[in-house]
């Protein structure tokens, strides 16, 4: 008899956008001369930056020819592409990270997800609340968790990110092994100093404890006093792997590539208390589960570092922070409290009332789709995230509507 994992049995159903699908398409039924304007999902509008979709055509060309096509890669991406990382996004601000402690891949969701199976079952793992799911899902699959129970699984550790702390959750204080970090937030939008990021790679270094540091939204972070990666805090080689991913820098999320840095020197123990290389361990999945990210890809992505590429990126990352800024300005002038919308293209609007409540209103009055906090977590009752991806035309309508309306 075929028997299954039964952890998957205790995942509790995400009905987040189910239900706003729903929700806005019982809206629409009932309204169809209304337009909407969805704010909800996390997902880039612009295209891809012209120096990305002109190196892609380039590769696509030398795929086409005997003397320049490629077959398979190596799994960990080609050196060119790890290179450039290395160089302009670590060494550049004084991180000491080698190109080949750079992992490409698909995207920092399967990172992210798939990192935990290097690590022990009986681990105490930290996540945030309100949190990225992924980070949550993959530890109830991988049998890391008891029932969900009251809004949370039975056996993690959940680190409360709420207006009270600035939305930068304080130390735990029972010991925890794995800590999941994601700076600047998703959902909450809230960046981390360098002091606050130093507390916990201090914590690590004690407890033996190791940080997964999701960086997914770097390339929003404008003010030069905040940190760009995690290596930028003393001793961060040794207790952090940092995820990044060129979906939101690059608008990649069709197109996918990502990338993790494992240093050498990065540390976890085996059952004598030993110590491990988890680049090792990491390098030995990679390369046992994937087959690397095709060459017009990365081609695409090395644009990305180029002269043109970063102009380009930036001017992309600069137009949805004009949105973050609009939504931010709007919504405190109407008396609402906000966090993010300023390095990050997030806002979290505390919306004085139920989640859903609030989600109802704005689209029933305004046409207008966020997402209820409190899909992300028990600390996001009570909020809305709004992105800032979409066209600053729809988001001044937007905002105009919502003004109308509340
Ligand atoms: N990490 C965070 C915090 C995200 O919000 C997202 C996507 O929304 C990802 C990772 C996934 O990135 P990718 O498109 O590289 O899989």
């Amino acid at each position: 008899m075929i028997n299954i994992n039964e952890n998957y049995l205790k995942l509790k159903s995400s009905y987040l956008f189910a239900d706003i699908a729903r929700r806005v398409e019982k809206f629409q039924k009932n309204n169809p001369d209304r337009e909407i304007i969805k704010l909800g999902i996390g997902d880039v509008t612009l295209p891809l930056p012209l120096a990305c979709v002109r190196a892609m055509h380039e590769a696509v060309d030398e795929m086409a020819i005997s003397d320049t096509f490629k077959g398979y890669g190596p799994e960990q991406g080609y050196a060119f592409l790890r290179q450039a990382i290395a160089g302009s996004d670590y060494q550049s601000r004084g991180a000491d990270i080698d190109p080949d402690e750079i992992f490409i891949s698909d995207g920092a969701k399967c990172d992210t997800g798939n990192i935990q199976e290097v690590f022990h079952i009986g681990i105490k793992v930290a996540v945030p609340d309100p949190v990225y799911p992924v980070y949550v899902d993959t530890n109830v699959m991988a049998g890391r968790t008891g029932s969900f129970e009251k809004g949370r699984y039975q056996g993690l550790v959940y680190l409360e990110s709420t207006k009270d702390n600035g939305f930068i959750p304080s130390l735990p204080d029972s010991p925890v092994d794995l800590i999941y970090l994601c700076y600047p937030n998703n959902p909450t939008g809230a960046t981390i100093t360098r002091e606050e990021l130093a507390r916990w790679v201090d914590y690590a270094r004690k407890n033996k404890a190791l940080i997964l540091f999701d960086a997914a939204y770097e390339a929003f972070i404008r003010d030069p006093e905040l940190p760009r990666t995690i290596y930028e805090i003393e001793g961060a080689t040794e207790v952090a792997i940092e995820f990044r991913s060129f979906s939101k820098t690059a608008g990649f999320t069709g197109t996918r590539c990502a990338f993790t840095v494992v240093p050498k020197n990065c540390r976890a123990y085996d059952s004598q208390g030993t110590e491990v290389s988890v680049h090792g361990l990491w390098n030995r999945r990679h390369s046992t589960k994937f087959n690397g990210v095709s060459y017009p890809v990365q081609k695409a992505a090395l644009a990305v570092y180029s002269e043109q590429g970063q102009k380009q990126v930036r001017a992309n990352i600069d137009y949805y922070l004009t949105n973050a800024r609009i939504i931010r300005e709007r919504m405190g002038k109407l008396g609402f409290e906000c966090t993010g919308g300023v390095n990050s293209p997030y806002i979290w609007i505390n919306g004085k009332k139920d989640s859903w409540s609030f989600f109802d209103d704005l689209l029933n009055k305004a046409g207008i789709v966020c997402t209820p906090g409190d899909g992300f977590g028990l600390c996001g009752k009570g909020y809305i995230r709004i992105s800032a991806f979409n066209s600053v035309e729809n988001v001044e309508k937007a905002m105009e509507r919502i003004e109308k309306a509340l």
